[in-house]
């Protein structure tokens, strides 16, 4: 059984449709990734599973449960965190006190604490005084990563991590990911960089205008699959 699948999963910004009845599903302990040019669709398909954007009970379910009509924070309580695309960091506030926020309406205790997503990124604890404002771009997409560990989730959702940060900054972020993930947690990581997405992922959703187009292992996903899913097919 799925630990986290939509079905059917819908979305609208007003009258403009962004979503058209999007099957996924991530099993325990995988990393998924979700690819696709701007505007396919992948920050939607984030916001309705986090609970940002509301659906239908029985478009996404948690565990068995149906989650789709709950509320963002409802959401988070049960194990579902999301590291959101920009960040989206309290400027004025420190390091310490941004990592502190994730551990809000928290309700299990687990591997995640100051003193381990401190191991895991060790420049946010020589920062940790530091204000959110004076943290380069890739230091803040840390204390993001950080934040959502806090909350010891079961799913971490990882929208675009990678997003205007240096190849370099970007190896440091994404070799984490297996720590994540030996920690316990399952990810979908949505992500612009096709290769980068590959690397890390067990399996693969390409996205086109509001509907996936492909799905497989990257073993199994040849470069021209891709690139039609992704552009769709000339
Ligand atoms: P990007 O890589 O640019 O973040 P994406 O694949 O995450 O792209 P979404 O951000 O989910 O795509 O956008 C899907 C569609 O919904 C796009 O056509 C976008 O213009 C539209 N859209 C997104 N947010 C809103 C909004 N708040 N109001 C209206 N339309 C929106």
């Amino acid at each position: 059984m799925a630990l986290l699948q939509t079905e059917g999963l819908v979305a609208h910004y007003g009258d403009f449709q962004a979503l058209f009845g999007v099957d996924i599903e991530l099993r325990e302990a995988e990393t998924v990734a979700i690819i696709g040019a701007n505007g396919a669709g992948k920050t939607t398909l984030m916001r309705s599973i986090a609970g940002v954007l509301r659906n239908e009970a029985a478009s996404v379910s948690f565990d068995g449960a149906p989650i789709g009509a709950q509320a963002a924070d409802e959401i988070m309580a049960q194990g579902v965190a999301m590291v959101p695309e920009g960040r989206k960091l309290f400027p004025s506030l420190s390091v310490e006190e941004n990592l502190l926020i994730g551990t809000y309406g928290r309700k299990t205790e687990g591997h995640w604490t100051l003193k381990t997503v401190y191991e895991l990124f060790p420049i946010l604890a020589e920062r940790r005084h530091n204000p959110g404002t004076a943290l380069s771009g890739g230091q803040q997409q840390m204390v993001a990563i950080g934040r959502a560990l806090m909350s010891n989730p079961r799913v971490l959702l990882c929208d675009e991590i990678s997003l205007g940060l240096a190849p370099v900054v970007i190896k440091d972020i994404y070799k984490a990911i297996p720590q994540i993930k030996a920690a316990g947690a399952s990810m979908i990581v949505v992500e612009q960089d096709i290769a980068q997405a590959m690397a890390v992922a067990d399996r693969v959703y390409c996205m086109m205008e509001g509907r996936v187009t492909l799905s497989g292992t990257p073993d199994n996903l040849s470069r021209d699959d891709i690139h039609n899913a992704y552009f769709g097919a000339s």
